[in-house]
């Protein structure tokens, strides 16, 4: 067992240490027996290597600089929270992965210095190191002085009675300052360790009046302290194309832990994963010309090998050929699509209540349970190709490149069988989309393009019909792979699905890795 302490912040107590940076071996698993991330109940060994491999980024203030310019994303946080100052008044908060603080930090503070910090915050998503004078009317002038730009206070600016922000880098130690240099460190309390493994401060439940909702028991059966005492979880755990990173069982154990089961919110409180096929043809072809500059290349080597060295290489050809086609052809990409590359409407591929999602829910996407295979999640697109009518513009040039994946979420009222009617009401919902209509953000879209573009003809439409998984890796439990089962057709514009098939592929299977 082991806290950390900070003069000015009462820390929490964590029953595992954060393990420090640590060697990580090539060959080892970086899951648990039980397949689920390390952070949850791997080994010593398997946590070291998921800090090494994951955690790393997240201690670097230039990746949480990278998050906080996204102002797609910090605008829709911000609504959330600052819409909703009725939600947030008086209640236990517990912003999971805190990060540089800076949701924690909004809500602390609202009641007594709105006006200040909602300047002051504004400002220091476009600054870096600064000084900032604030003048409101007449009399109120204050001064904040910040030394980098992760000092944002937000979540306890919403007037919450106490703020839990947990961090498991070092980066706590960043969030200690943004929370003490902005004047909030008597709601927030930064824990630096696994949310899987905090404990609430013993003396905040007579501090802070911690209680645990009415009918909810105390005690467990093991005699431990039911810590289900929160009203809100805030998170910001999404990764690429959602589940990437795997952060969302973090979240859902710290649920099951500490949100108080029917009147808890969750925020964002629903997320959902779409599929679209694109164009997008001057990327496929850049990927496909690297593909093959590299086998060029290859050819050269071996050549030269042979006749300087003669050794023949020759017999390895075939393996580096499918390792360059998995990184150069069956990779995703991230990418910043403009509308006019979406060649059908968007089709859902999975929906999360995070008041109610599971664990099984995060393992990925048209499983069978436990499983690491499925029959997938179905989905069926009609690309109208453009019609030959004279002064027709309507319909798509094409040609079809590939998918593209990405993600919304939700912060909206409870949904489900138990919050509904009876958590309270979130009256301004606010919303947060990663597609390619709302510009960017950091997430982007993730694109699959195929190994050979599918032509669109005019007066046509291309089917494709077909199922999606997602899958994790063997190598890494916060990784996924995504294979797609699918046929397309044509038929003439107009004509019936089924019946007025006029050529048809055979069943495509390609799986990508999401690097
Ligand atoms: N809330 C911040 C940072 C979001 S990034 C913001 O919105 O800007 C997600 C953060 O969660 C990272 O800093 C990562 O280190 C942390 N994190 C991921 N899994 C965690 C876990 N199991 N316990 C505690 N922190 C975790």
């Amino acid at each position: 067992m082991s806290s950390n302490h900070d003069d000015n912040v009462a820390a929490g107590t964590t029953t595992t240490a954060p393990p420090s940076s640590s060697s990580s071996s090539s060959s080892f698993r970086n899951i648990s027996s039980s397949n689920n991330i390390p952070t949850f109940d791997g080994d010593d060994k398997a946590k070291a290597t998921d800090f090494a491999n994951y955690f790393c980024a997240y201690a670097q203030l230039y990746h949480q600089k990278q998050m906080l310019t996204d102002h797609n994303r910090m605008a829709a946080y911000h609504a959330a929270i600052m819409g909703n100052p009725d939600v947030f008044k008086d209640k236990v908060v517990m912003d999971v992965g805190t990060g540089s603080g800076i949701l924690a930090g909004e809500m602390a503070s609202f009641l007594c210095q709105s006006f200040y910090l909602m300047f002051t915050h504004l400002t220091l998503l476009y600054s870096h190191h600064f000084t900032l004078t604030t003048i409101i009317g007449t009399s109120t002038t204050t001064t904040y002085t910040h030394v980098d730009n992760t000092i944002i206070v937000w979540a306890a600016q919403a007037g919450a009675k106490r703020v839990y922000a947990i961090e498991y880098t070092a980066m706590a130690n960043h969030a200690r300052r943004v929370v003490q240099a902005n004047g909030v460190d008597h709601i927030v309390t930064v824990i630096q360790g696994a949310v899987e493994d905090v404990v609430l401060p013993e003396e905040d439940w007579d501090g802070v009046g911690l209680v645990q909702e009415e009918g909810d028991v105390e005690f467990h059966d093991d005699g431990r302290k039911n810590q289900r005492v929160v009203d809100i979880i805030l998170s910001e755990w999404m990764g690429y194309f959602l589940l990437r990173e795997s952060m969302l069982d973090s979240l859902v154990r710290a649920r099951d832990t500490f949100l108080k089961p029917k009147t808890g919110l969750m925020m964002p409180s629903h997320a959902t994963m779409l599929l679209a096929p694109i164009t997008d043809e001057e990327e496929r072809r850049a990927s496909h010309t690297d593909y093959a500059a590299a086998m060029e290349d290859w050819k050269e080597f071996a050549e030269t090998t042979q006749t300087m060295y003669g050794v023949d290489m020759s017999v390895l050809e075939k393996d580096f050929d499918r390792e360059q086609k998995e990184y150069y052809v069956l990779s995703s990409r991230w990418a910043e699509l403009r509308s006019e590359c979406l060649l059908a409407e968007p089709c859902v591929v999975k929906e999360y209540d995070m008041h109610t999602c599971t664990v099984e829910d995060a393992r990925g996407v048209g499983l069978a349970v436990g499983e690491d295979e499925g029959s997938g999640v179905p989905f069926d697109f009609d690309v109208v190709g453009r019609s030959s009518a004279e002064n027709a513009h309507d319909g798509a040039v094409g040609p079809i490149s590939g998918f593209a994946g990405w993600f919304t979420v939700d912060f909206k009222s409870r949904t489900d069988e138990v919050g509904r009617g009876v958590a309270p009401e979130v009256s301004n919902p606010a919303h947060l989309s990663t597609g390619p209509v709302v510009g960017y953000t950091h997430w982007g879209q993730q694109v699959f393009h195929l190994p050979s573009a599918i032509p669109l003809l005019a007066d046509q439409t291309t089917r494709l019909d077909g199922t999606m998984e997602m899958m994790r890796t063997k190598e890494s439990a916060r990784l996924y792979n995504i294979r797609f089962r699918f046929t397309s057709s044509r038929r003439k514009t107009g004509s019936d699905k089924e019946g007025g098939v006029l050529m048809k592929s055979k069943l495509e299977e390609l799986i990508y890795q999401m690097p």
